[in-house]
């Protein structure tokens, strides 16, 4: 069921504890931790605590956290000084989506180019 926890995700095992993981902040609904495979200086990932497959469902289901995920994603760069950064949301593989949680990359503490790649 959406929104369930899922046995087989990865995220849902980080918020129940039982994969550890740096977490560097926590609300009611969210949990925001250090990406294991970092890309910038500031690599955190920004999850909703429900499992929803991506941003997108999440946002159609509980725009209330999806809200919530965009306002810790913000609290994560204000904690890093970082004065930019960028929010990411791959959606779908060919996107280079690996993980079906939905999660927000905040990246920053170098330049970062546009357009990505
Ligand atoms: P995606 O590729 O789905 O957009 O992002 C998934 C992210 O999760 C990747 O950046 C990857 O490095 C990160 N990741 C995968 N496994 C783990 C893990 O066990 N712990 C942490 N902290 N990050 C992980
Ligand atoms: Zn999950």
């Amino acid at each position: 069921m959406p929104g369930e926890p899922q046995d087989d995700c990865l995220f849902c095992k980080i918020v129940a504890g039982q994969i550890p993981a740096t977490i560097v902040r926590e609300t009611e609904t969210t949990i925001a931790f250090r990406d294991i495979n970092p890309q910038a200086p500031t690599h955190v990932l920004v999850i909703p605590k429900v499992h929803y497959r991506d941003a997108a469902s999440l946002a159609a289901a509980e725009p209330v956290i999806t809200a919530d995920v965009l306002r810790e994603a913000q609290a994560v760069a204000d904690e890093d000084k970082l004065e930019s950064y960028r929010i990411v949301f791959n959606t779908g593989a060919g996107a280079g989506q690996t993980v079906w949680h939905a999660h927000a990359h905040v990246l920053g503490g170098r330049g970062l180019q546009w357009p990505p790649g």
